[in-house]
């Protein structure tokens, strides 16, 4: 039977949110999957997902109002630099700016209730939908006979019977459901955000801490080994060909650096100030500690805008000083 009522949903292309437009849609509404795009989330999970399951997936960039938001989250980080709450709240608050574009009514998403530590708690999923500023208009199809009703429930949009009751980190009823829905493609849980990686997240806090905290600057640190060389300036090396190249690509009118004559890492300093023939020297000694090829000093070449027109002869850093400068 075909719904009156409309709804956007949070899609993530995991198979929570998977199972939520599925039963949705099999109770006869219209969903549209939405997938809100940071530079610490691309859209390959989710759009491989909807292509599997014939879901139109809308993609809508939140990367402005997401970077301000990371740099003072109401409710704090996880474990690592994700501010889950609060980005959830951010992407029922972008998705509640679309509902009219859609001619939706609510907004639902493939929460489960107490399934993850820091988002999905009771208070979690009130913490969301308050900071979000419309509470009232979300439906968490998987969990929403166990959470207070809301609009879509108490004027008879959603009928909570309907709703399923799973809560808790066993993946047991999702399992099931899967199965009953004939979904067979869905990726492993979790993964996808770069800011549950402990590694991203340190690179993205020195960001921050520096002033150095834009897109560019986010971009890169997507690739390569990254040393901080003082408070200004950041060396960044490629440790394979395909990292060598992806940097090239990225450097504008940053100083570049690579071995001359000898293949190795080609490194880029990101500064914040105008770099001395000092800052030269230590990021080329640097370098040569990451090119194997390299016994103790060699020539350095280094210039901007892919310039290499200028020559420094360095020693090669000792192994075990590089240490105290990698992020
Ligand atoms: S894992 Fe990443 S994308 Fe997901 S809610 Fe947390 S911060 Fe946002």
């Amino acid at each position: 039977m075909k719904r009156k009522h409309k709804c956007l949903a949070l899609f993530s292309g995991g198979l929570d949110s998977t199972l939520a437009v599925i039963h949705m849609k099999k109770l006869g509404y219209e969903v549209f999957p939405m997938f809100f795009l940071t530079p610490f989330f691309g859209t390959e999970k989710a759009q491989k997902t909807a292509d599997k399951a014939g879901f139109e997936l809308i993609v809508h960039d939140i990367t402005e109002t997401h970077l301000k938001m990371i740099q003072n989250p109401k409710y704090g980080f996880g474990k690592n630099l994700n501010p889950c709450i609060d980005c959830h709240g951010l992407m029922f608050y972008e998705a509640s700016k679309l509902l009219e574009k859609y001619h939706a009514d609510f907004i639902i998403s493939g929460e489960v209730l107490g399934q993850r530590p820091m988002s999905q708690r009771k208070d979690a999923l009130n913490s969301v939908g308050m900071l979000s500023g419309i509470k009232d208009l979300l439906i968490r199809p998987l969990s929403q006979k166990l959470i207070a009703d809301t609009l879509p429930i108490r004027d008879g949009w959603v009928i909570k019977d309907e709703m399923l009751d799973i809560q808790g980190r066993n993946r047991k009823r999702q399992m099931q459901l899967a199965e009953a829905y004939g979904i067979h493609y869905y990726p492993s849980p979790g993964g996808g955000c770069l800011l549950t990686d402990a590694g991203f997240s340190r690179k993205l806090k020195d960001l921050m801490d520096h002033h150095m905290f834009n897109k560019e600057s986010i971009e890169l640190i997507k690739v390569g080994r990254h040393l901080r060389l003082d408070k200004n300036t950041k060396l960044i090396l490629g440790r394979n060909k395909s990292e060598n190249d992806s940097l090239s690509k990225l450097a504008q009118d940053e100083i570049v650096l690579q071995t001359k004559d000898i293949k190795g890492p080609f490194g880029l300093l990101k500064a914040t100030k105008k770099l001395t023939n000092n800052d030269i020297t230590l990021a080329s000694s640097i370098l040569l500690r990451y090119n194997s090829k390299i016994q103790s000093e060699a020539v350095v070449q280094f210039g901007k805008n892919h310039n290499l027109d200028n020559d420094i002869k360095v020693k090669k850093m000792d192994a075990k000083k590089v240490a105290d400068y990698l992020i």
